[in-house]
Protein backbone atom coordinates (compact mmCIF):
# COMPACT_ATOMS: atom_id res chain seq x y z
CA UNK A 1 0.00 0.00 0.00
CA UNK A 2 1.13 3.32 -0.60
CA UNK A 3 1.34 5.63 2.45
CA UNK A 4 0.12 8.80 0.79
CA UNK A 5 -2.23 9.72 -2.51
CA UNK A 6 -3.06 12.66 -3.93
CA UNK A 7 -5.15 13.57 -6.98
CA UNK A 8 -4.64 16.57 -9.06
CA UNK A 9 -3.73 18.00 -12.40
CA UNK A 10 0.45 18.97 -13.42
CA UNK A 11 1.67 20.93 -16.07
CA UNK A 12 3.97 21.81 -18.43
CA UNK A 13 6.20 24.41 -16.60
CA UNK A 14 7.97 27.10 -18.45
CA UNK A 15 10.11 29.82 -16.52
CA UNK A 16 12.37 32.19 -17.30
CA UNK A 17 15.42 32.22 -16.20
CA UNK A 18 16.00 36.06 -16.30
CA UNK A 19 14.26 38.93 -14.45
CA UNK A 20 11.60 40.89 -16.76
CA UNK A 21 7.99 40.96 -18.43
CA UNK A 22 7.07 37.96 -20.94
CA UNK A 23 6.34 40.12 -24.21
CA UNK A 24 9.48 40.67 -25.15
CA UNK A 25 10.46 37.55 -25.09
CA UNK A 26 12.74 35.93 -22.62
CA UNK A 27 14.81 32.51 -22.05
CA UNK A 28 12.84 29.73 -20.86
CA UNK A 29 13.60 26.24 -19.05
CA UNK A 30 10.89 23.62 -19.32
CA UNK A 31 9.81 21.60 -16.42
CA UNK A 32 6.66 20.99 -14.97
CA UNK A 33 4.84 22.08 -11.80
CA UNK A 34 1.56 21.10 -9.73
CA UNK A 35 0.63 21.70 -6.48
CA UNK A 36 -0.51 18.33 -5.44
CA UNK A 37 2.50 16.53 -7.31
CA UNK A 38 4.82 19.21 -5.49
CA UNK A 39 3.58 17.71 -2.34
CA UNK A 40 3.90 14.19 -3.28
CA UNK A 41 7.92 14.97 -4.32
CA UNK A 42 8.08 16.48 -0.99
CA UNK A 43 6.56 13.75 1.32
CA UNK A 44 8.82 11.15 -0.69
CA UNK A 45 11.87 13.01 -0.33
CA UNK A 46 10.72 12.52 3.67
CA UNK A 47 11.08 9.12 3.47
CA UNK A 48 7.39 8.20 2.63
CA UNK A 49 5.47 6.60 -0.29
CA UNK A 50 3.21 8.34 -2.29
CA UNK A 51 1.01 8.04 -5.20
CA UNK A 52 -0.08 11.12 -7.39
CA UNK A 53 -3.25 10.21 -9.18
CA UNK A 54 -4.09 12.63 -12.43
CA UNK A 55 -4.50 11.95 -15.92
CA UNK A 56 -1.94 13.72 -18.65
CA UNK A 57 -2.36 14.07 -22.38
CA UNK A 58 0.11 11.57 -25.41
CA UNK A 59 2.45 14.27 -25.99
CA UNK A 60 5.55 15.63 -24.69
CA UNK A 61 4.76 17.80 -21.60
CA UNK A 62 3.01 14.26 -20.44
CA UNK A 63 5.84 12.44 -20.98
CA UNK A 64 8.30 14.83 -19.11
CA UNK A 65 5.77 15.07 -16.54
CA UNK A 66 5.33 11.42 -15.52
CA UNK A 67 9.24 10.48 -16.03
CA UNK A 68 10.28 13.39 -14.05
CA UNK A 69 8.03 12.55 -10.96
CA UNK A 70 8.81 8.72 -11.84
CA UNK A 71 12.50 9.54 -11.46
CA UNK A 72 11.20 11.17 -7.60
CA UNK A 73 9.83 7.68 -6.88
CA UNK A 74 6.15 9.16 -6.93
CA UNK A 75 4.01 6.45 -7.63
CA UNK A 76 2.46 7.59 -11.25
CA UNK A 77 1.01 3.64 -12.36
CA UNK A 78 -2.76 5.31 -12.05
CA UNK A 79 -2.15 7.91 -13.95
CA UNK A 80 -4.16 7.70 -17.63
CA UNK A 81 -3.13 8.94 -20.33
CA UNK A 82 -5.98 10.31 -22.49
CA UNK A 83 -5.72 10.86 -26.33
CA UNK A 84 -8.26 13.46 -26.69
CA UNK A 85 -6.58 16.25 -24.56
CA UNK A 86 -3.50 18.30 -24.09
CA UNK A 87 -0.89 18.12 -21.28
CA UNK A 88 -1.87 21.83 -19.66
CA UNK A 89 1.38 24.05 -19.63
CA UNK A 90 2.56 27.43 -17.26
CA UNK A 91 4.65 29.91 -18.10
CA UNK A 92 6.31 31.53 -14.94
CA UNK A 93 8.43 35.13 -14.97
CA UNK A 94 9.76 36.99 -12.54
CA UNK A 95 8.23 40.51 -13.47
CA UNK A 96 10.84 41.80 -10.63
CA UNK A 97 13.29 40.00 -8.62
CA UNK A 98 10.29 39.72 -5.55
CA UNK A 99 7.20 39.25 -7.87
CA UNK A 100 6.29 36.21 -9.49
CA UNK A 101 3.79 35.91 -12.50
CA UNK A 102 1.90 32.64 -13.69
CA UNK A 103 0.04 32.53 -16.81
CA UNK A 104 -1.67 28.77 -17.66
CA UNK A 105 -2.67 27.46 -21.12
CA UNK A 106 -4.81 25.03 -19.09
CA UNK A 107 -8.04 24.99 -20.88
CA UNK A 108 -9.37 21.69 -21.71
CA UNK A 109 -6.28 20.17 -20.28
CA UNK A 110 -6.46 16.39 -20.02
CA UNK A 111 -6.58 16.46 -16.14
CA UNK A 112 -9.59 18.45 -16.84
CA UNK A 113 -11.48 15.18 -17.70
CA UNK A 114 -10.30 13.61 -14.47
CA UNK A 115 -13.41 11.90 -13.82
CA UNK A 116 -14.50 9.53 -10.74
CA UNK A 117 -13.66 6.54 -12.69
CA UNK A 118 -10.03 7.80 -12.59
CA UNK A 119 -10.18 7.06 -8.57
CA UNK A 120 -8.09 3.73 -7.52
CA UNK A 121 -10.57 3.17 -4.96
CA UNK A 122 -8.10 0.37 -2.99
CA UNK A 123 -5.32 2.68 -3.24
CA UNK A 124 -7.09 5.92 -1.42
CA UNK A 125 -8.48 3.32 0.68
CA UNK A 126 -5.56 1.73 1.62
CA UNK A 127 -3.41 4.79 1.91
CA UNK A 128 -2.83 7.02 5.46
CA UNK A 129 -3.29 10.44 3.63
CA UNK A 130 -4.93 11.52 1.05
CA UNK A 131 -4.43 14.98 -0.33
CA UNK A 132 -6.29 17.25 -2.43
CA UNK A 133 -6.78 20.62 -3.58
CA UNK A 134 -9.16 24.01 -3.95
CA UNK A 135 -7.78 23.59 -7.68
CA UNK A 136 -9.40 20.31 -8.55
CA UNK A 137 -13.24 21.52 -8.05
CA UNK A 138 -12.18 24.71 -10.33
CA UNK A 139 -10.87 22.91 -13.47
CA UNK A 140 -14.69 20.96 -13.88
CA UNK A 141 -17.83 19.56 -12.79
CA UNK A 142 -15.91 15.34 -13.89
CA UNK A 143 -12.50 16.88 -11.58
CA UNK A 144 -14.55 18.39 -9.07
CA UNK A 145 -16.44 15.11 -8.89
CA UNK A 146 -13.39 12.58 -9.29
CA UNK A 147 -11.95 14.30 -5.90
CA UNK A 148 -15.35 14.42 -3.97
CA UNK A 149 -15.41 10.78 -4.77
CA UNK A 150 -11.83 10.50 -3.70
CA UNK A 151 -12.48 12.42 -0.25
CA UNK A 152 -15.79 9.64 0.14
CA UNK A 153 -13.59 6.78 -0.64
CA UNK A 154 -10.82 8.29 2.42
CA UNK A 155 -13.78 9.43 5.04
CA UNK A 156 -15.55 5.52 4.68
CA UNK A 157 -11.81 3.85 5.26
CA UNK A 158 -10.74 6.09 8.38
CA UNK A 159 -7.73 7.69 6.02
CA UNK A 160 -6.88 11.43 6.86
CA UNK A 161 -8.32 13.74 4.43
CA UNK A 162 -5.72 16.97 4.27
CA UNK A 163 -7.23 19.39 1.94
CA UNK A 164 -5.14 22.65 0.72
CA UNK A 165 -7.41 26.19 -0.37
CA UNK A 166 -4.84 26.87 -2.89
CA UNK A 167 -7.82 29.85 -4.14
CA UNK A 168 -7.16 30.69 -8.00
CA UNK A 169 -9.31 33.15 -8.63
CA UNK A 170 -9.02 32.98 -12.46
CA UNK A 171 -10.05 29.64 -12.60
CA UNK A 172 -13.46 30.17 -10.57
CA UNK A 173 -14.55 32.86 -13.56
CA UNK A 174 -17.62 34.09 -12.51
CA UNK A 175 -18.47 31.20 -10.25
CA UNK A 176 -18.40 31.74 -6.22
CA UNK A 177 -15.80 29.13 -4.95
CA UNK A 178 -16.61 29.58 -1.20
CA UNK A 179 -19.70 27.16 -0.82
CA UNK A 180 -16.90 24.08 -2.33
CA UNK A 181 -14.25 25.13 -0.87
CA UNK A 182 -16.35 25.32 2.46
CA UNK A 183 -17.79 22.14 1.73
CA UNK A 184 -14.23 20.56 1.24
CA UNK A 185 -12.90 22.15 3.89
CA UNK A 186 -16.09 20.42 5.88
CA UNK A 187 -14.99 17.24 4.61
CA UNK A 188 -11.26 17.35 5.74
CA UNK A 189 -9.60 15.64 8.99
CA UNK A 190 -6.62 18.79 8.15
CA UNK A 191 -6.84 21.91 6.01
CA UNK A 192 -4.05 24.13 5.14
CA UNK A 193 -5.27 28.05 4.09
CA UNK A 194 -3.67 31.34 3.36
CA UNK A 195 -4.41 34.69 5.34
CA UNK A 196 -6.53 35.42 2.55
CA UNK A 197 -8.11 32.52 1.40
CA UNK A 198 -9.30 31.99 5.12
CA UNK A 199 -11.07 35.31 4.81
CA UNK A 200 -13.13 34.15 2.40
CA UNK A 201 -14.48 31.32 4.20
CA UNK A 202 -14.53 32.15 7.98
CA UNK A 203 -14.95 35.85 9.67
CA UNK A 204 -12.08 36.06 11.65
CA UNK A 205 -10.17 39.76 13.35
CA UNK A 206 -6.85 37.98 14.08
CA UNK A 207 -5.19 34.29 12.60
CA UNK A 208 -5.90 32.89 16.02
CA UNK A 209 -9.32 33.44 15.56
CA UNK A 210 -8.77 32.16 12.34
CA UNK A 211 -7.47 28.56 12.69
CA UNK A 212 -10.29 28.24 15.60
CA UNK A 213 -13.23 29.12 13.08
CA UNK A 214 -11.50 27.17 9.97
CA UNK A 215 -11.57 24.38 12.72
CA UNK A 216 -15.19 24.75 13.56
CA UNK A 217 -16.10 24.30 9.77
CA UNK A 218 -14.84 20.43 10.68
CA UNK A 219 -11.42 19.47 10.74
CA UNK A 220 -9.71 18.77 13.95
CA UNK A 221 -6.39 20.82 12.30
CA UNK A 222 -6.19 23.93 10.84
CA UNK A 223 -3.31 25.49 9.48
CA UNK A 224 -2.99 29.26 7.84
CA UNK A 225 0.72 29.63 6.48
CA UNK A 226 1.57 32.97 7.02
CA UNK A 227 4.15 33.54 4.00
CA UNK A 228 7.96 35.37 5.78
CA UNK A 229 6.04 35.87 8.89
CA UNK A 230 5.77 31.93 9.33
CA UNK A 231 2.42 29.82 10.96
CA UNK A 232 -0.60 29.72 13.13
CA UNK A 233 -2.30 25.90 13.80
CA UNK A 234 -4.88 24.95 15.42
CA UNK A 235 -4.39 20.90 16.46
CA UNK A 236 -6.67 19.19 18.65
CA UNK A 237 -7.95 22.21 20.74
CA UNK A 238 -4.08 23.74 20.96
CA UNK A 239 -2.65 26.48 19.40
CA UNK A 240 1.07 26.71 17.93
CA UNK A 241 2.68 29.27 16.06
CA UNK A 242 6.26 29.83 14.75
CA UNK A 243 8.08 33.23 12.69
CA UNK A 244 9.62 31.82 9.10
CA UNK A 245 12.62 30.85 9.15
CA UNK A 246 14.93 33.12 7.54
CA UNK A 247 16.18 32.56 4.28
CA UNK A 248 17.39 34.86 1.20
CA UNK A 249 14.64 34.53 -1.27
CA UNK A 250 15.02 33.24 -4.73
CA UNK A 251 11.53 32.09 -5.63
CA UNK A 252 8.59 31.94 -3.50
CA UNK A 253 6.22 29.75 -5.56
CA UNK A 254 5.76 26.51 -4.03
CA UNK A 255 6.20 27.75 -0.50
CA UNK A 256 2.66 26.44 0.60
CA UNK A 257 3.04 22.88 -1.28
CA UNK A 258 6.48 22.48 1.08
CA UNK A 259 4.86 23.55 3.98
CA UNK A 260 2.48 21.11 3.50
CA UNK A 261 4.80 18.23 2.32
CA UNK A 262 6.37 19.04 5.80
CA UNK A 263 3.73 18.62 7.67
CA UNK A 264 1.41 15.46 6.39
CA UNK A 265 5.40 13.49 6.60
CA UNK A 266 5.66 14.19 9.99
CA UNK A 267 2.13 13.09 10.94
CA UNK A 268 3.22 10.07 8.93
CA UNK A 269 5.70 9.77 11.11
CA UNK A 270 3.87 10.20 14.15
CA UNK A 271 5.53 13.27 15.62
CA UNK A 272 3.95 15.59 17.84
CA UNK A 273 2.23 18.86 16.16
CA UNK A 274 4.65 21.18 17.23
CA UNK A 275 7.77 18.76 15.54
CA UNK A 276 5.41 18.68 12.20
CA UNK A 277 4.88 22.02 11.66
CA UNK A 278 8.76 23.08 12.43
CA UNK A 279 9.57 20.71 9.66
CA UNK A 280 6.76 21.96 7.96
CA UNK A 281 8.75 25.52 8.64
CA UNK A 282 12.03 24.42 6.91
CA UNK A 283 10.59 22.81 4.26
CA UNK A 284 8.48 26.20 2.90
CA UNK A 285 12.17 28.10 3.96
CA UNK A 286 14.28 25.74 2.24
CA UNK A 287 12.06 26.20 -1.19
CA UNK A 288 11.93 29.54 -1.06
CA UNK A 289 15.47 29.72 -1.09
CA UNK A 290 15.82 28.00 -3.95
CA UNK A 291 14.47 28.60 -8.20
CA UNK A 292 11.91 26.74 -9.18
CA UNK A 293 7.68 25.11 -6.93
CA UNK A 294 9.27 21.70 -5.74
CA UNK A 295 13.12 21.76 -7.09
CA UNK A 296 14.53 22.64 -3.37
CA UNK A 297 11.90 20.53 -1.61
CA UNK A 298 14.66 18.98 0.90
CA UNK A 299 15.59 15.50 2.45
CA UNK A 300 15.95 15.48 6.03
CA UNK A 301 19.68 14.86 6.04
CA UNK A 302 19.58 18.38 3.94
CA UNK A 303 17.26 20.02 6.72
CA UNK A 304 19.39 18.49 9.30
CA UNK A 305 22.65 20.09 7.14
CA UNK A 306 20.56 23.21 6.94
CA UNK A 307 20.52 23.60 10.26
CA UNK A 308 23.80 23.34 11.66
CA UNK A 309 25.30 25.40 9.30
CA UNK A 310 22.68 28.23 10.66
CA UNK A 311 23.56 27.31 14.09
CA UNK A 312 27.19 28.06 12.88
CA UNK A 313 26.91 31.07 11.53
CA UNK A 314 24.41 32.32 14.80
CA UNK A 315 27.11 31.33 17.29
P1 LIG B 1 2.30 29.26 -2.64
O1 LIG B 1 0.87 29.24 -3.05
O2 LIG B 1 3.15 30.25 -3.38
O3 LIG B 1 2.94 27.92 -2.60
P2 LIG B 1 1.23 29.83 0.04
O4 LIG B 1 0.58 31.18 0.07
O5 LIG B 1 0.41 28.64 0.04
O6 LIG B 1 2.34 29.81 -1.13
P3 LIG B 1 3.09 30.81 2.00
O7 LIG B 1 2.33 31.29 3.18
O8 LIG B 1 3.62 31.81 1.06
O9 LIG B 1 2.21 29.70 1.27
O10 LIG B 1 4.32 29.94 2.49
C1 LIG B 1 4.15 28.72 3.17
C2 LIG B 1 5.22 28.57 4.22
O11 LIG B 1 6.51 28.62 3.63
C3 LIG B 1 5.20 29.66 5.27
O12 LIG B 1 4.25 29.37 6.28
C4 LIG B 1 6.65 29.57 5.77
O13 LIG B 1 6.82 28.46 6.60
C5 LIG B 1 7.41 29.31 4.46
N1 LIG B 1 7.79 30.58 3.82
C6 LIG B 1 7.08 31.29 2.93
N2 LIG B 1 7.72 32.41 2.58
C7 LIG B 1 8.89 32.42 3.27
C8 LIG B 1 10.02 33.31 3.35
N3 LIG B 1 10.06 34.44 2.64
N4 LIG B 1 11.03 32.96 4.17
C9 LIG B 1 11.02 31.83 4.87
N5 LIG B 1 9.98 30.95 4.85
C10 LIG B 1 8.93 31.24 4.06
Amino acid sequence: AVEFCTIGETMGLIGATEVGPLRNGALMRLGLGGAESNVAIGIRRLGHSAAWISRVGDDPLGALIVRELRAEQVNVDYVRVDPGAPTGLMMKIQRTAAASEVHYLRKGSAAAHLAPADVPAEVVSQSRILHVTGITPALSSSAHAAIRTAVDIARNAGVTVSFDVNLRTRLWRDADPRPVLRELTALADVVFASEHEAELLVTATDPVEAVRALSDLGPRTAVLKRGAQGYVAYVDGEIFHDTAIPVPVADTVGAGDAFVAGFLAGVLDDMPASEALSLANYCGALVVAAVGDWEGLPTHAEIAEFRARRDAVSR
